[in-house]
């Protein structure tokens, strides 16, 4: 299987010819090559999408919305085929795939095919004249996602783009493109017209600097780590560009006492392991109020245990595979640093071996307590199903330990006692506080994070917003 570029409306290797190996993560074997772009890709693909700027930012915002619903019928109609391409892929399983990953890539093109026809601007009026504020899209814009949510995410930043009247330019991660190709497909089939959208594959350190340096580039939207999102920061700042970076997170979830405690826990096991740990809203610090921390600690592990790391495809593996190699090696580290930490290991801490699936990437979920919140462990984002316990005593103290890394990007917070959440939600540094819950999206709401976890907001306006150039115009009464 070969995935290709999608450039100018048509899918094609890369121009050197060159290829990047693609592996299944569930056994570990290679199953597919993608383009292994260079600058020259990318030129192309910024000049097509320069070219087809200008007709596609001037149509009537219906004629852009019915081309985003039918990508999104499209989307719709191919749900199992993509499901099972995003499972292989990435390695998580397919039921989640197809509940989960493709249902939300479709409704992020129907939520903003409908949110462009809402849009409006502001009037704001003096008494001698009038001022109105044009939202004009920006020109070609760089779309950079990861691969834990691959086409979830691609299609977040892709929609409101499009919707808003920009041609793009987009590039998936390297190490999970499969989906973005098929998206491909569905585009030609939806009669996109070429260069409005432009797909590149290839690895971030190659292709990555001409996508966000280059002139006719006008912003990035950039999701993906915080070590990446620092470096394409200093690019834009040079250059002077819009830029929205959605970064790492360590995120807490804080635990009272007089929590729904079977909500709590049923929670809790997805907020720390769902897509095994690789979600970048996962809590992997949990803060537990002491009184509740043994009985916690006991229903937590032993919940832990009874769920079941296996092959993507089978419908009893509620944990899938690790992403790649390189991410399985990096967790384990991450194990044995918590150990030489002084963590103990409640549960998990080891890889999985699955009957037929042996060179597979598989972790046993992993809960660990004993450390203190300032080690590595606790402070680094490890990303994967890997999480602390820690207990506190008083709501000051866990808001000091919760607040204290350099992320910022959700908290949980699970307390029945509505003046404690309403206050702690206030001094929570996060972009996103769920209170007795966790992942609970609309996509109206603004999605982001603080301090190292983020710069800028997407989802609902604040997308459209992001995707467009306020001016204000000043017209005199005479
Ligand atoms: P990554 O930063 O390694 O890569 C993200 C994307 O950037 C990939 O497409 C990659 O090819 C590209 N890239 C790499 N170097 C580049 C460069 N110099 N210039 C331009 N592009 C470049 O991240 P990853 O490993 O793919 O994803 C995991 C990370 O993503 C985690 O840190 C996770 O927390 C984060 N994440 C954040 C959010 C959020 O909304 N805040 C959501 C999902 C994932």
């Amino acid at each position: 299987m070969e995935v290709h570029n999608y450039i100018n409306g048509v899918m094609s290797p890369s121009i050197s010819g060159q290829t990047l190996p693609l592996y299944n993560p569930s056994n570990g074997q290679q199953y597919a090559t993608a383009p292994n772009s260079s600058a020259d890709d990318v030129e192309s693909a910024i000049q097509s999408a320069k070219k087809a700027f200008p007709t596609w930012s001037s149509l009537p915002t219906q004629e852009r919305s019915r081309y985003l619903n039918k990508i999104a019928d499209l989307i719709d109609q191919n749900h199992e085929k993509l499901a099972i391409a995003e499972s292989l892929d990435n390695g998580k399983p397919l039921w989640l795939a197809k509940r989960v990953d493709i249902p939300r890539a479709s409704a992020n093109f129907r939520f903003f095919a409908h949110a462009i026809t809402q849009f409006s601007t502001e009037a704001h009026e003096m008494t001698d004249a009038i001022n109105y504020t044009l939202r004009q899209p920006l020109g070609v814009v760089s779309c950079i996602s990861p691969w834990n949510l691959p086409l979830y995410l691609l299609s977040w930043k892709i929609a409101p783009a499009l919707a808003s009247g920009n041609t793009v330019v987009a590039k998936p991660s390297e190490v999970t493109p499969l989906t973005a190709h098929l998206l491909s497909e569905l585009c030609i089939e939806a009669q996109l017209p070429p260069g409005v959208l432009n797909i590149v594959h290839g690895y971030g350190d190659q292709v990555g600097p001409t996508l966000t340096s280059h002139e006719d580039v006008k912003a990035i939207s950039f999701t993906g780590s915080t070590r990446v999102g620092k470096e394409i920061a200093q690019v834009a700042a040079s250059h002077i560009k819009k830029v929205s970076l959605e970064m790492g997170g360590k995120n807490p979830n804080i635990i009272f006492a007089d929590c729904d405690f079977r909500e709590m826990l049923s929670n809790t096991i997805r907020s720390s392991f769902a897509n095994q740990g690789q979600i970048c809203l996962c809590g992997s610090r949990i803060y537990v109020e002491r009184s509740i921390y043994y009985d916690f600690k006991k229903h937590f592990v032993e919940v832990t245990e009874k769920q079941i790391v296996g092959p993507p495809r089978n419908d009893n593996s509620k944990f899938g595979a690790i992403v790649s190699e390189a991410h399985y090696k990096k967790i384990l580290s991450y194990i044995e640093l918590a150990k030489e930490e002084g963590g103990q290991i409640l549960t998990g801490g080891h890889s999985v071996h699955p009957p037929g699936y042996e060179s597979g990437w598989y972790i046993a979920p992993t809960i660990i307590e004993g450390l203190d919140n300032n080690c590595r462990t606790n402070q680094e984002e490890i990303f994967g199903p890997v999480c602390t316990i820690i207990p506190f005593d008083t709501e000051e103290e866990a808001i000091a330990l919760a607040n204290g890394t350099k992320y910022g990007l959700s908290a949980s917070l699970w307390t029945q006692n509505i003046s404690r959440a309403h206050r702690m939600a206030k001094k929570l540094e996060a972009g996103i506080v769920w209170i007795n819950c966790w992942l609970h999206r609309d996509l109206r709401t603004p999605f982001g994070g603080v301090k190292e976890s983020g710069v800028g907001r997407e989802g609902g306006l604040d997308a459209l917003r992001f995707f467009t150039e306020p001016k204000n115009v000043c017209v005199k009464y005479q």
